[in-house]
C-alpha cells in the first residue's frame, strides 16, 4: 500500500505547532475551566432513547484496532492533518468578528468532530490537548445570548451563519460525547435555545429558509446537529425545532425536499441540486427518523440514496460535478469537471452509513467499502495527509494543507472508518470491511472478540479468529462483495458459499479460537465508460478502482491514447520498488498505446497522482 514512514513525517511537514502546544499543555491550558474528573469522564450515552433501534450497531472506537492500508491512512490523517490544524486561524473569526470569510466558522466544529472520533480510537494525547484547546477557546467565544458565529450583530443569520452554528453543534456535541465535558453540552444547549428563539413561524421569528443559501438548504441542514442535541440534552423543544425545519422545506420559498423526491425520485430535479447541502439535510432526516420513527423520513432518504447510487455516482464512489448533481448518467470526469467535492464524498459516506445502521442491508455496506477505498482515500495524499478539494478520474490530483471546506471534511470521513468496519447485527457480529486488526462487539450473547489477519485488498485471503466471552450460538455475518465472482468461508471443516451482494450468515455454536478462512475472488473487472465515456473502459480489482499512472509508465507519451489490448484483461503483479512507486500495489497490463502494443502499469486510484481511469477500450 501507499505507506509512509511516520517517524520521518514531522521533518517533512511545515508549520509544526507541537512545541507551543506542549507548552500550553504544560501550563495546564488544556484543562482550562474543566476539572480532571471531566477530562477523564467516560464517553456519554444519550439522554433519551431513539424510537428506532439500529439493525447494525457499529463497534465502539475504543478497543478496536485497524492495521494495513486503512490503518496507515488513519495514521496519516492524525499525524499529517489533524495535529496540524491552524487553530489560531480557525478560531480567530469567533474571537474577532467578523471572520475573514463567510464560512470560516465551520472549521472548528468539523475539526472537533474528526478529532473526537480519532481520539476515541487512538487515545492520542497530543490530539486530546489540541481538541481541549479548540473546544475551550470556542466555548469562551460564545456571547451571553448563545450566539457562536463569526458575523457582526447587524449581519447575524445571513449567508452561512446558521451553517456555522450547525458545525459548532456537531463538534461540541461530539466532543461532549467523547469526553463527557459538561461545558460543551451547556454551550450547545445555548446555541440550540438561541436557534429555537430566533427561527420559526411565531411573532417576530425569522424564516430559516431565508437564512441560508442554496434554497435554504445550507441553513436547514442544522437538522442533524439538532437531533444530536436533542439526543444528548433530552429537551423536547429541540425535537420540535427539527420538525419545524422539515416543515420549512415545504414553504413556498423552500427546497421541497420530501415532495420533490417523492414525485421525481431525482436529486438532480430537487431544489438546486447542490450535492453537499442536500445530502447534509438527508443525513439529518435519517437521524430524525431514528428519533421519531416517521416512515416518510426513511422513505425519502432511501429514494434519494437509490437515485444517487444508480444515476449520479462516479466510479470512484463520489457524486457531484462543480458541486452539483448532474443529469442522469452525465459524469464528466476531467480536472475541468470539478469532480466529487470532498465534502460530498464524506456526506455520501455518512448518508450511506445512516442507512446501513437503520436497515442492516448489504447494499449500503457494499457502497461504504467502495467509497472508502476509492473516493475517500483517493482525495488524501498518503504521504502527508493533504486533501484534494476535487478528485478527477482523469488528470492530476492537487492536494493541499490549507483551510477549506473539504480539507476539514475529509478527515471526518477518514475518522469514521472504525465505525464502518464492523459491528453488531442480529445479535452477532457483522464484518463490513476486511482489514487486519481486532475488535470487540457487545451482543446479547456476550462480548465477542474478532481477530482479523489479511493483506486485503492486495489479496483476497482473510482469517478471522473468533473469541466469544463464553461458548455461544450467534450469527457471524460476512459481507460478500457484489463484485466478486466467487466467495467462500470455511469453518470447522464446513465450507459456506457466499452470494455476491449479500451477507453470508454463519449461525453456529462458537467457541474461543474458532477460525474462519475466507477466500474472496479479486479477478479484475472491465467497466464500460457509459454515456460520458462511450469509447472508454476502466479496470477494477477487488474494491479498488485502478488508474493508468504516468509516473510508473515513463515510456507512455499519451495516456489518453492508451488502454488494454484485449476486451478481457489479466493483471500481473508489478514490483512497486523497482518502479520507484510510493504505493505498495502495482499491476502489469497487456496494453496498447496509439494502436501499438505496450505493457502498461496500473496502480490503485487511491494512490495515483497523474493518471487516467478511463482508458481507450480495446
Ligand atoms: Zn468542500
Amino acid at each position: 500500500m501507499a505507506t509512509m514512514d511516520i517517524q520521518s513525517l514531522p521533518q517533512a511537514l511545515p508549520n509544526l505547532h507541537l512545541s507551543r502546544r506542549d507548552m500550553l499543555r504544560a501550563a495546564g491550558f488544556g484543562l482550562g475551566a474543566m476539572g480532571l474528573g471531566e477530562m477523564f469522564a467516560a464517553p456519554q450515552t444519550a439522554a433519551v432513547s431513539d424510537k428506532i433501534a439500529d439493525r447494525f450497531v457499529p463497534a465502539p472506537y475504543a478497543g478496536q484496532r485497524i492495521e494495513g492500508l486503512l490503518g496507515d491512512r488513519m495514521r496519516v490523517n492524525l499525524e499529517g492533518r489533524l495535529l496540524h490544524l491552524d487553530e489560531v486561524r480557525v478560531l480567530k473569526g469567533f474571537q474577532q468578528r467578523p471572520g475573514e470569510q463567510d464560512w470560516i466558522g465551520e472549521h472548528a466544529g468539523k475539526f472537533l468532530h474528526a478529532a473526537a472520533n480519532t481520539w476515541l480510537y487512538s487515545g492520542d494525547e497530543r490530539l486530546k490537548a489540541l481538541m481541549d484547546l479548540v473546544a475551550t477557546s470556542l466555548i469562551a467565544a460564545q456571547l451571553p445570548d448563545g450566539y457562536l458565529g463569526t458575523y457582526p450583530d447587524e449581519k447575524r443569520w445571513t449567508s452561512w451563519d446558521v451553517w456555522v452554528h450547525k458545525y459548532d453543534l456537531l463538534g461540541l456535541v461530539s466532543y461532549h460525547q467523547a469526553t463527557g465535558n459538561a461545558p460543551a453540552l451547556d454551550a450547545s444547549r445555548k446555541i440550540g435555545d438561541l436557534l429555537c428563539r430566533t427561527f420559526g413561524t411565531g411573532p417576530g421569528q425569522r424564516d430559516i429558509i431565508a437564512a441560508g443559501t442554496h434554497v435554504g438548504m445550507a441553513a436547514t441542514s442544522v437538522l442533524e446537529a439538532m437531533v444530536n442535541l436533542y439526543r444528548f440534552a433530552g429537551d423536547h423543544k429541540y425535537l420540535d425545532f427539527c420538525e419545524y425545519l422539515v416543515r420549512s422545506w415545504s414553504q413556498p420559498n423552500g427546497p421541497k425536499i420530501i415532495e420533490s423526491l417523492s414525485a421525481t425520485k431525482s436529486v438532480f430535479r430537487t431544489a438546486n441540486a447542490k450535492a453537499y447541502e442536500m445530502m447534509s439535510n438527508l443525513v439529518g432526516l435519517a437521524e430524525l427518523y431514528r428519533a421519531t420513527g416517521n416512515p416518510v423520513y426513511l422513505q425519502t432518504v432511501q429514494t434519494a440514496w437509490q437515485d444517487i447510487a444508480t444515476h449520479h455516482l462516479y466510479l470512484s464512489g463520489t457524486a457531484s460535478s462543480a458541486e452539483h448533481f448532474t443529469d442522469d448518467g452525465v459524469l464528466p470526469a476531467e480536472e475541468s469537471s470539478s469532480v466529487g467535492e470532498g465534502c460530498a464524498t464524506v456526506t455520501w459516506l455518512q448518508l450511506t452509513w445512516q442507512l446501513l445502521r437503520l436497515t442492516g442491508e448489504p447494499q449500503y455496506a457494499e457502497q461504504l467499502e467502495h467509497t472508502v477505498y476509492n473516493a475517500l482515500l483517493g482525495a488524501q495524499d498518503p504521504r502527508n495527509g493533504d486533501i484534494c478539494y476535487f478528485t478527477p478520474l482523469n488528470g492530476k490530483k492537487s492536494p493541499t494543507p490549507g483551510i477549506n471546506c473539504c480539507v476539514s471534511s475529509e478527515p471526518r470521513g477518514i475518522s469514521m472508518i472504525p465505525q464502518l468496519a464492523w459491528g453488531q447485527r442480529e445479535n452477532g457480529v457483522a464484518i463490513v470491511l476486511y482489514a487486519p486488526g481486532h475488535v470487540s462487539v457487545d451482543t446479547r450473547n456476550g462480548t465477542i472478540g474478532i481477530e482479523s489477519r489479511t493483506n486485503y485488498p492486495a489479496d483476497g485471503n482473510v482469517v478471522l479468529t473468533v473469541h466469544p466471552s463464553k461458548p455461544a450460538r450467534f450469527p457471524l455475518s460476512l459481507r460478500v462483495p457484489a463484485w466478486t465472482a466467487k466467495y467462500s468461508a470455511t469453518v470447522g471443516g464446513q465450507q459456506y458459499k457466499g452470494i455476491p451482494g449479500q451477507f453470508l450468515t454463519i449461525d453456529r455454536e462458537w467457541k474461543a479460537g474458532d477460525e474462519v478462512h475466507i477466500d474472496v475472488d479479486l479477478t479484475p473487472r472491465v467497466v464500460a465508460g457509459g454515456s460520458s465515456y462511450p469509447w472508454g473502459v476502466a479496470i477494477e480489482r477487488g474494491p479498488q478502482l485502478l488508474a493508468l499512472e504516468q509516473s510508473v509508465n515513463p515510456a507512455v507519451k499519451d495516456l489518453q491514447a492508451s488502454g488494454p489490448r484485449t476486451a478481457e484483461v489479466k493483471l500481473a503483479d508489478a514490483d512497486p520498488k523497482q518502479l520507484k512507486w510510493r504505493g505498495s500495489q502495482a499491476y502489469k497490463l497487456d496494453g496498447v498505446e496509439a494502436g501499438k502494443p505496450r505493457e502498461l502499469v496500473l496502480v490503485p486510484f487511491a494512490d495515483a497522482i497523474t493518471y487516467r481511469v478511463w482508458m481507450l477500450k480495446a
